[in-house]
């Protein structure tokens, strides 16, 4: 069997679906992978690893299985076999012609997105390894723009005090927010609708804002439910005092499926102190606050509101090598006795398979 791997893209996409040490792990247990030349040249990972790890070079759209990161263009796309797989990042919503286009052509695809929210398949959820970079990235991000430095400082040349970082959304990537944040020595608060979440704040040294989270706000895999419009006004009385007193805010609340909850409106903004700033990890689903155009930034009053769009690829690196090793672990639970085979059955196969025997399953 054949796993080919082509060079992103799409604009701004650096990192790579399979480092030379997976290519390796892949090679070993008999499977030939075909990269195309200058594969990892973005996420530094140069040409002579892919051969020393056992790869060749050639077209990786003929093989058995084509895995990368970002979905394939239309012309990508028309290049694969009848009877191929495709393996990526395949936003189901945004990509209806897509899939009816592999559908027809006969290829059977599984969405990275779609793996499902198991511990078994904990190591193989790339959305939670991607969180976690930008969460990182965030608070970088932010930090540089600000015209403060975070940490307290006690200096002959006078006191300044800790900036105050605000993490709205405490999930996989809010988390890492907040843990970034502390590092830095900022004093820093957190809010999410969900229970399980407050202890996770609390945990990291972090204070909890706002209203009390109800015990029903989690849905299936560990997912928020949007909320009633009663619990969202209070969520956004509770932001409206607390952002006012903020430096920096990272936004990260989503909802599977939906836009994102609008929860910072542009007179919120208006009432922070100039020189604050929010990073949006939301900006692509909509933003959680008004005033977000997803990968510009806006300045109102004097604050400056990021709209912050695929940050793991500004870290093309360690995204590359947490992106490969779920895409490892994914292969080694597909391959059996050398070969590819989708059991539709299985509970992980089942939900991210989106495109198979010629119709499309979202
Ligand atoms: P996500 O990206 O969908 O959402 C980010 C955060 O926004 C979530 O914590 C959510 O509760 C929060 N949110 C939604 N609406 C909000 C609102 N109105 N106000 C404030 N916050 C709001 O979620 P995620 O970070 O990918 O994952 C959430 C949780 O799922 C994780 O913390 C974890 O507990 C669980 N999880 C489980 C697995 C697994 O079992 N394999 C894998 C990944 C995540």
């Amino acid at each position: 069997m054949r796993i080919g791997v082509p060079r992103e893209t799409t604009a701004g996409e650096r990192r790579v679906a399979l480092t030379p040490e997976s290519v390796a792990r892949l090679v070993k247990t008999g499977v030939d992978i075909v990269v195309e030349r200058g594969l990892g040249v973005e996420a530094n990972l140069p040409d002579e690893m892919y051969e020393k790890a056992g790869a060749t070079f050639g077209d990786p759209w003929t093989a058995d299985v084509v895995v990368k990161v970002q979905k394939p263009t239309a012309d990508e796309a028309r290049k694969m076999a009848k009877g191929a797989i495709l393996i990526s990042l395949l936003p189901t919503a945004s990509s209806a012609d897509l899939l009816s286009q592999l559908a027809g052509a006969g290829v059977s695809a599984l969405s990275l997105e779609r793996v499902p929210r198991i511990t078994r398949a904990q190591s193989m959820d790339i959305l939670s390894s991607q969180a976690t970079i930008a969460g990182y990235k965030a608070v970088l991000i932010g930090a540089a723009e600000m015209g403060k430095i975070l940490p307290m400082l006690t200096t002959a040349a006078g006191n300044i005090p800790p900036a105050k970082a605000f993490v709205l959304g405490a999930g996989v990537a809010g988390l890492m927010a907040i843990s970034t944040a502390r590092r830095l020595g900022a004093v820093v608060s957190g809010f999410d609708i969900r229970a399980a979440a407050r202890e996770q704040v609390l945990s990291l040294g972090a204070t909890f804002v706002g209203p009390e989270p109800s015990a029903d706000a989690e849905a299936a895999g560990g997912y928020a439910r949007a909320q009633t419009e009663e619990e969202q006004r209070k969520t956004m009385d509770a932001m409206a005092t607390h952002l006012k007193d903020q430096d920096l805010v990272v936004t990260t609340a989503q909802i599977p499926g939906r836009a994102a909850p609008r929860l910072i409106t542009a007179a919120m903004v208006a009432s922070m102190k100039p020189g604050a700033v929010i990073v949006d990890l939301a900006a692509e689903t909509g933003g959680n606050c008004e005033l977000t155009t997803a990968g510009k930034t806006t300045v109102h009053n004097g604050v400056s509101v990021i709209g912050a769009v695929n940050l793991p690829s500004s870290v093309p690196l360690h995204a590359s090598l947490m992106f490969s090793k779920n895409v490892l672990t994914l292969l080694q639970h597909f391959i059996k006795d050398g070969s590819m085979t989708l059991n539709l059955d299985d509970e992980i196969t089942g939900p991210m398979c989106v495109v198979h025997n010629g119709a499309t399953r979202t």
